[in-house]
């Protein structure tokens, strides 16, 4: 049976969904999810990561952290974490860029969050480094903790809702016949939207994502108890409004509802409410081009040129004006630095 089948079977016996437990299933059912069943990344795939466009980008936020790690004492065992490392390939530029910092990988206890079995393969076969696999962020290790996560949230469930008066009407997915549709649920007050009625009119729609505040605090309670610095990078703004559900199949947009399971669904992360979860300091919201500019980007990507020629030479070209120019992922991505209140951010996230 398909994705899809699957989907029709389940509203006809209990109702629509919410449009987070129809994102939640396609991105992540064991057996037919997204994510579960693909390696979607790259040319042949669906879609392009930072990582995946240039080694710079891992190995200047593996360099930002271990200066965090050095500016605060060099603890003897840490954290070093990821959030969904999709390949793995950050995570190998990010060691492999902090080799020389004396004593940082004997005390890293690399530890990755993912949940699709089969990236987590191709994680261990590209990461030659010991690997722990979290459950749970809960169960993040009492340690200090440096941790990164790129295009990790903008993956999490969300869930949408358009203003009605005082009250507020979920979106659901529905059939009709086989077909799966949207439509609204009920009126229904929502106390923890209340400070979106300020700024919200009728028909208005917003979006929440209710798993990224749970993750943030989780973080950001070990940083404070611990130490460590966190760098968290995806694309969204201040303030979520409007439907920004998006699929993608083989670098195209396409209908979020026409191939369950088959596209990548994501939506813009909401900075605002990431910020309103930090327990511990945090960075402004800065754009991927100004950060990765402050971190001397151009002069690792001139270094890098000058061993490379003709074909190769162009496409790290494109490479370093795709990762920092504001019409491409310069200004859409924002980066964000969680540390704790006696010390500086992570570098290139300075206010
Ligand atoms: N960071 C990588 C991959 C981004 S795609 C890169 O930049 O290339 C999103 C990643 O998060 C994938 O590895 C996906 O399997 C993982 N993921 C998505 N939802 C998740 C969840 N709820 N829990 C853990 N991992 C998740």
């Amino acid at each position: 049976m398909s994705l899809k089948d699957i989907i029709v079977r389940r509203i006809r016996h209990d109702g629509p969904l919410s449009v987070a437990d129809y994102m939640a299933t396609c991105l992540l059912h064991p057996e037919h999810g997204y994510y579960s069943t693909r390696d979607p990344f790259g040319t042949d795939g669906d879609f392009t990561t930072a990582p995946e466009i240039s080694q710079m980008f891992g190995e200047l936020i593996g360099l930002s952290l271990a200066q965090s790690w050095l500016d605060q004492g060099a603890p003897d065992r840490f954290t070093l974490a990821e959030l969904g490392p999709g390949r793995g390939t950050m995570m190998a530029d990010v060691l492999r860029a902090t080799a020389k910092v004396p004593g940082f990988h004997a005390a890293a206890q690399v530890t990755l969050f993912e949940a699709s079995s089969t990236l987590r393969r191709i994680q261990s076969d590209t990461i030659v480094h010991p690997l722990t696999y979290l459950e749970d962020i809960a169960d993040l290790p009492q340690l200090p903790l440096f941790l990164v996560a790129n295009e990790f949230f903008d993956a999490l469930p969300i869930r949408q809702f358009v203003r009605d008066g005082a009250g507020w009407r979920e979106r659901q997915v529905g059939i009709d016949g086989e077909i799966l549709q949207f439509g609204l649920g009920p009126n229904l007050p929502q106390p923890a939207l209340s400070h979106r009625l300020e700024d919200t009119k009728d028909g208005d729609m917003i979006e929440d994502c209710p798993g990224a505040a749970p993750i943030i605090d989780g973080i950001g309670t070990r940083i404070t108890r611990h130490g460590g610095a966190a760098i968290v990078i995806d694309y969204g703004d201040w303030r979520s409004l409007g439907d920004t559900l998006q699929a993608l199949q083989n670098h195209a947009p396409t209908d979020p509802l026409q191939c369950p399971g088959g596209a990548d669904l994501t939506a813009h992360v909401d900075f605002e409410a990431l910020c309103a979860a930090v327990p511990c300091a945090h960075s402004k919201v800065t754009p991927q081009g100004v950060f990765l500019e402050r971190l001397g980007i151009t002069q690792r990507a001139q270094s890098l040129a000058a061993s490379l020629r003709n074909t190769a030479l162009d496409a790290h070209i494109d490479a370093h004006r795709r990762l920092t120019h504001p019409d491409e992922m310069g200004n859409l991505f924002k980066v964000l630095g969680l540390f704790p209140k006696q010390h500086a951010p992570p570098a290139g996230l300075e206010p």
